[in-house]
């Protein structure tokens, strides 16, 4: 995706924003103070999914009227929605957060958003590398209350609704593009106790969703990307499961469009995914090549890809970066998902702090992630940077039942991930973690 400017310059911050906006929506720009004005009109990004088993393209859309807007004021003004842990594996600075909230759901229909939350996130952990990988992930679900029920645009494009978050089928005119106001979920996935990624699911039979970058979010959103999908369509999910493919493996999309022609630059792309190297072994994939692929072909150079005809190529013939007909990534997909999953989480966690010396009779405790399948953890004690211990479960132990005897000896552990889904040595070595502690 092409880097753009952010051209917003207002600030958004959790306890200030909901105040600016609401002094903005309610009060105008009269009485509030300058900064609080309603936000300039300004395009975002957006790359939308055409049909369930389709392409995706990318279009650029207004920011301030996804759809017709009848709501005035923030959602959030005077109330505060529920935040529940759905899934807590680990502490949220070892943890990947994923930030759930639903729109078009009225206050009588929590239950339902909680019913389709669950639907979504298992048809999307159901797919590699997602599935083995799940417990690198907390998930937080918000209760978002609309005043009414279902989303503007369903089924037709001069139905409006208010809701808390405006997603609007039809938005720029295209009918199963669903996009969102993006304040508004930024706000709320401030209420979460942290957000890395945001998924909007919208109460709606109607086949839709869109994908947000970063750099099309608010700025001060701390999280990496935001996808809204409907909430009854059984193929809606592969939209949050190809976004995560942006915001967590930062991988290419390895689509092209009809007319784009060949690749103009000379610079290989820096996505994992892509390659303007047409010699097998230059690719960046070469540890893969000649692997069969999960998406059906065998891995090699296609050409193709980046919107672009000639000039770049992809691993396989298809992936779940380049149509949803597809519901898979591709080998080097995963190996690039996994790799991001490991920069933003850890395996091996403990809440023992590190940061002063212990003693040699304190036990310490450490916990691996709940991984299974694809994942294969092997935890190591060493002291002094000598091995000395091997476990594949949580474990305590004491420096003392290490064999430490006197002061200022290191006992560390060691997390690595055995997994055969990783080829790198260089992403190998990034998804190992190790806690050291000093004995006093
Ligand atoms: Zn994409």
């Amino acid at each position: 995706m092409p880097h753009r400017a952010r051209p917003r310059i207002r600030r958004i911050t959790a306890a200030g924003a909901v105040l600016a906006a609401t002094m903005a929506l309610v009060g105008g720009v009269k009485s509030g103070p300058a900064e609080a004005a309603v936000p300039p009109v300004h395009t975002q990004h957006v790359e939308y999914f055409p049909g369930p088993r389709s392409e995706p393209r990318q279009v650029t859309v207004p920011s301030d009227a996804p759809g017709r807007i009848v709501r005035r004021r923030s959602a959030l003004a005077g109330t505060t929605p529920a935040v529940k842990a759905f899934q807590r594996t680990g502490p949220v600075s070892g943890r990947l957060d994923l930030v759930v909230m639903g729109d078009g759901y009225t206050e009588d229909e929590q239950g339902e958003f909680t019913a389709d939350a669950e639907e979504k996130l298992d048809a999307i952990f159901g797919i590699e590398p997602y599935r083995s990988y799940r417990g690198l992930f907390n998930i937080w679900l918000v209760n978002t209350v609309s005043n009414e029920s279902g989303v503007s645009g369903d089924p037709g494009a001069d139905v409006v609704k208010d809701t808390a978050l405006d997603s609007s089928f039809f938005c720029d005119g295209i009918e199963r593009l669903l996009c969102v106001d993006t304040d508004e979920v930024a706000q709320y996935a401030g209420l979460a106790p942290d957000a890395d990624i945001v998924f909007v699911v919208a109460n709606s039979t109607k086949y839709g969703g869109a994908g947000y970058s970063a750099a099309d979010l608010p700025m001060g959103s701390t999280f990496h990307g935001v996808a809204t999908m409907s909430s009854d369509n059984d193929r809606s999910y592969l939209i949050g499961a190809h976004e995560l493919g942006h915001s967590i493996g930062h991988l290419a999309d390895e689509y092209q469009y009809t007319g784009y022609g060949t690749y103009p630059s000379a610079e290989e792309p820096a996505t994992a995914n892509l390659t303007i190297r047409r010699d097998l072994g230059a690719t960046k994939w070469y540890r893969w090549l000649g692997a069969q692929d999960p998406s059906g072909s065998v891995v090699g150079t296609y050409e193709g890809g980046g919107y672009y005809e000639a000039g770049i190529y992809r691993p396989t013939e298809t992936s779940i970066m380049r149509s949803l007909a597809s519901t898979e990534f591709n080998v080097v997909g995963r190996e690039a998902m996994i790799a991001g999953f490991y920069a933003d989480a850890d395996a091996l966690t403990s809440s023992l702090p590190r940061s002063r010396p212990i003693g040699q009779g304190r036990p310490i405790t450490v916990r691996l992630a709940p991984l299974s399948g694809l994942a294969d953890l092997e935890l190591t004690w060493y002291v002094d940077g000598r091995r000395v211990l091997s476990a594949t479960g949580d474990l305590s132990v004491t420096p003392r039942e290490l064999g430490v005897r006197g002061r200022g000896h290191k006992v560390t552990a060691t997390v690595t991930d055995h997994t055969t889904a990783m080829r790198d040595p260089a992403i190998r070595a990034q998804a190992i973690t190790s806690l050291t502690w000093t004995v006093r």
